[in-house]
């Protein structure tokens, strides 16, 4: 079996940053962008990450709005064009922002494997690790950017209505048939719920937003949009406690608790989609690499991607509690590229 030189786990703009200035070094990077499985579709983590579940993103430099649309049509390859929602003009597209960088890093030759890595074995080096389908492979470096998923709030009520109304994903869901032109309820206070609620205003008759507290933790501008668009009622200082249904028909509606005086009301809603943070997705690593109390993976160096293996890497959202950006993401995959080719060169001579 042939030693890999740089396997990126995950495929986010952090792994998609560090396959390109990995492939420039010709250190013939091999990806594993995850598996299209039916459960990584439900847990909000099929290849591609996050950016691939939201709509605009207006924040990422050297996309200001416009019409990219033949730029787009020129480098995606047409048979992911043409799954792809029409441009927005809105800056770029989170699917559209992935599948050109999936693009450029293939340009430059990086190998891509459609499936997850299930398990790994860091006591030994070169490193060992196992697909889903059991498939083994030996690594000198590994970067690990699996990045992190959506949390639900695990009442068994929610658990019950999954997919039957209850989801974490707006732009996957939203524009389903069940939920157009009826109520719907989005808990959260950050940017991802008002993200996910401006969105399905767009469908909604109604949008509630739920937040625990009385002052949303969104950016001001995304708040700003929040607190001015009329089909959205936000709910302030409530929580979550039931999700109301029936076999037949799926969710109905929720129970909702005053997190100041405890009293409780229902309000009748189709779906109900939580934007209430994130868990990275680290349970693969098996205790292998040192984590934090929130799981994520510890950066032992300052200012690198170092982690508590010498020659594992980790960049983007799984070892970032803090930043979270797409940009800020992209950046770590390039810093993690480097550190990967310098740890080889230093072993090398
Ligand atoms: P977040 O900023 O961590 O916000 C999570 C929200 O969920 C908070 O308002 C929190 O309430 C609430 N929450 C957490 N646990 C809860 C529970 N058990 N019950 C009820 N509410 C609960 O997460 P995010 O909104 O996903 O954003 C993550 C990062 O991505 C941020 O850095 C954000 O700026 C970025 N992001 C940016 C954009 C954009 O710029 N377009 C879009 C989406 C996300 P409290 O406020 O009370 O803690």
């Amino acid at each position: 079996m042939a030693v890999e030189r740089v396997v990126i786990i995950g495929s986010g703009p952090a792994s998609w940053s560090a396959a390109i200035y990995a492939a420039r070094a010709e250190l013939q990077p091999l990806v594993f962008e995850g598996a299209i499985t039916e459960e990584n579709r439900i847990s909000g983590t099929l290849p591609l990450g996050q950016l691939n579940l939201t709509t605009e993103v207006e924040n990422y430099a050297g996309f200001p709005a416009g019409n990219l649309e033949s730029y787009l049509d020129s480098a995606i390859p047409t048979v992911a064009r043409q799954n792809m929602a029409p441009h927005s003009k809105h800056g770029i597209s989170g699917p559209e922002l992935m599948e050109l960088m999936r693009q450029q890093a293939k340009n430059f030759g990086t190998r891509i494997i459609t499936d997850d890595i299930a398990k790994v074995d860091f006591k030994r080096h070169p490193f060992h690790l196992t697909s889903l389908n059991g498939q083994v492979t030996e690594a000198l470096t590994v970067i690990v950017a699996t990045g992190a998923r959506a949390n639900y709030l695990g009442l068994p009520s929610e658990e019950a209505f999954k997919n039957r109304g209850v989801s974490a994903c707006a732009v996957c869901d939203g524009a389903l048939p069940r939920y157009r032109n009826k109520p719907l309820v989005v808990v959260g206070g950050g940017d991802s719920a008002v993200e996910e609620a401006s969105y399905l205003a767009k469908f909604a008759s109604r949008v509630h937003l739920v937040h625990r507290r009385d002052k949303l933790r969104a950016s001001k501008i995304m708040a700003q949009r929040a607190e001015d668009n009329p089909k959205i009622d936000i709910v302030w200082n409530h929580a979550l406690s039931e999700v109301r249904g029936s076999d037949a028909q799926g969710m109905t509606g929720v129970l909702l608790e005053n997190t100041v005086d405890g009293g409780t009301k229902s309000l009748e809603a189709a779906g109900l989609f939580l934007a209430i943070g994130h868990t990275p997705n680290t349970a693969f690593l098996d205790g292998q690499l040192q984590l934090t109390k929130k799981q994520y993976v510890v950066l032992t160096v300052p200012f690198r991607t170092d982690t508590s293996v010498p020659g594992v890497f980790a960049a983007g959202d799984v070892a970032d509690d803090y930043y979270r950006q797409a940009i800020t993401s992209a950046g770590s995959g390039c810093m993690a590229a480097l550190d990967a080719e310098r740890w080889l060169a230093a072993r090398e001579h």
